[in-house]
């Protein structure tokens, strides 16, 4: 799952296609108008035999502050691999206060960071 993060991040198509279930991979991909991403966050995931799942969010850029997607995912394991299979997302956007940790995932306050 972080590595298909990874592969968004430096706009790896192949990779994503490759780790997509035949079942529900699109024919191409446009990786053009993905965002900014900034860090990604784990916020729960399982395993139950040969299926899987990751609920996570990932941060983005905007042009003023920060964007979210979440996404819970559906995976499921042939010849050991794991591959993507669907997912319900949600979007927002984040407003951080200044003390805050920044979304950026840097550990530094909001503040004294991306602010
Ligand atoms: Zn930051």
């Amino acid at each position: 799952m972080r590595s298909r993060y990874s592969a968004f991040v430096v706009r790896d198509k192949d990779y994503l296609l490759n780790t997509w279930h035949d079942s529900t991979c699109p024919p191409t991909l446009s990786l053009d108008d993905s965002p900014d991403w900034a860090a990604l966050q784990i916020l729960d995931s399982g395993e139950d035999g040969d299926r899987g799942q990751v609920h996570f969010r990932a941060i983005y850029r905007t042009g003023k502050g920060f964007g979210y997607l979440e996404e819970r995912s559906d995976f499921i394991r042939e010849n050991g691999c794991w591959f993507y299979v669907s997912g319900e997302t949600s979007e927002g956007s984040l407003k951080p206060g200044r003390n805050d940790a920044c979304p950026c995932g840097s550990g530094r306050k909001y503040k004294a960071c991306c602010a």
